[in-house]
């Protein structure tokens, strides 16, 4: 029998809407809203996310702010980026697209975003916020991986809470801004939560560990990773990598880190890719920037507030 198919596509239509009635009511409040993306370079995921967040910012009528630096941009100009987009009152919410080249620090990049704009989470403060369980954004992408979860449990008529309680929940990659959010999110569910990296890969175990798993969340950027072999029949598998893959006809795919083909006949249900996690992180950035904009128009006007 085949996995059912967790449909993203359908899922962040339905986001867009409540999205696009929040943008609606700040428009009514005359509350301004924009979004910035700083990308240095440029890789097929980076600026494949960014055509797809400028199509969405446009067709939501938010006021779209793209920054392209050059790959040899140094420290201290993408940093003057940076704080040029901290003071702008037009923007809410500023976005680095990833990957960074090697010479700049990531760290330092995103402790130079004003934590009120950072709505990715990536600022240390905010990281720590979600790692405690009080975020003040979701990150994402790992916000995306549990939302179509959650659709999809209330969809076969499981209690959210009674599912994740009794649930393994593995976690394939632990990356800052996907893999360790996964685990934090995992945490708040009061779900069982393990998370594996590359090692596990090197040394054979990754099969032991994502055999056990209710819920595998691979975010690894590695095609194919887990195949058929790697899944039990009750897995219910959220793909988030994406990754080009040139057929032999020539042409490039995107495709994610699970073998669709072989493992979908075997699990529970799967999210595709590309139409899985992608469109509703797409959507659900938004909805942070929408978040962005009511917290730094309270910033603004308590700042204006006589001492
Ligand atoms: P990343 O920063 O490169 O991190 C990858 C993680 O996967 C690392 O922790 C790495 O382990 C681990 N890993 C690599 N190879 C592995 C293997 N063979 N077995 C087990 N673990 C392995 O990547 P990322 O930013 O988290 O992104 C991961 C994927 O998700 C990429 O394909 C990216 O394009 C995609 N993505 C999708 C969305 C979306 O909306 N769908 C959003 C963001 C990212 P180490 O820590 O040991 O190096």
């Amino acid at each position: 029998m085949s996995a059912q198919v967790i449909d993203g596509r359908a899922c962040a239509r339905a986001l867009k809407a409540s999205v696009a009635a929040e943008i609606e009511q700040l428009r009514e409040e005359r509350l301004p809203i924009g979004l910035a993306t700083v990308m240095v370079g440029g890789t097929y995921g980076s600026l494949a996310y960014e055509r797809r967040l400028r199509r969405l910012a446009a067709d939501l009528d938010v006021p779209y702010v793209p920054r392209k630096l050059p790959v040899t941009v140094s420290q201290a100009e993408l940093d003057d980026t940076i704080a040029e987009l901290n003071a702008a009152p037009g923007v809410s919410g500023i976005l680095i697209l990833r990957p960074l080249p090697p010479h700049l620090s990531e760290a330092a990049t995103f402790q130079s975003i004003h934590p009120a704009k950072d709505i990715e989470a990536v600022h240390p403060q905010n990281a720590g916020l979600l790692a405690l369980g009080v975020p003040r954004y979701v990150p994402s992408t790992a916000a995306s991986a549990y939302h179509l979860l959650d659709t999809w449990l209330d969809s076969v008529g499981e209690d959210r809470a009674d599912f994740y309680h009794r649930s393994l929940i593995v976690v394939v990659g632990r990356s800052n801004n996907v893999g360790k959010p996964a685990v934090s999110l995992g945490y708040d569910r009061q779900a069982a939560v393990e998370s594996i990296d590359e090692w596990a890969s090197r040394t054979g175990t990754l099969g032991r560990h994502t055999r056990r798993a209710d819920v595998l969340i691979v975010a690894a950027g590695r095609p194919g990773l887990i195949r058929a072999e790697h899944v039990n029949d009750h897995a219910v598998v959220i793909d988030v990598g994406i990754n080009p893959r040139t057929g032999p006809d020539g042409v490039t795919h995107m495709v994610g880190d699970v073998d669709h083909d072989t493992v979908a006949p075997r699990v529970r249900a799967i999210t595709p890719v590309p139409g899985g996690v992608g469109p509703v992180t797409d959507v659900w950035l938004l909805r942070n920037t929408v978040a962005a904009a009511r917290l730094n128009s309270a910033r603004l006007l308590s700042s204006q507030e006589p001492s």
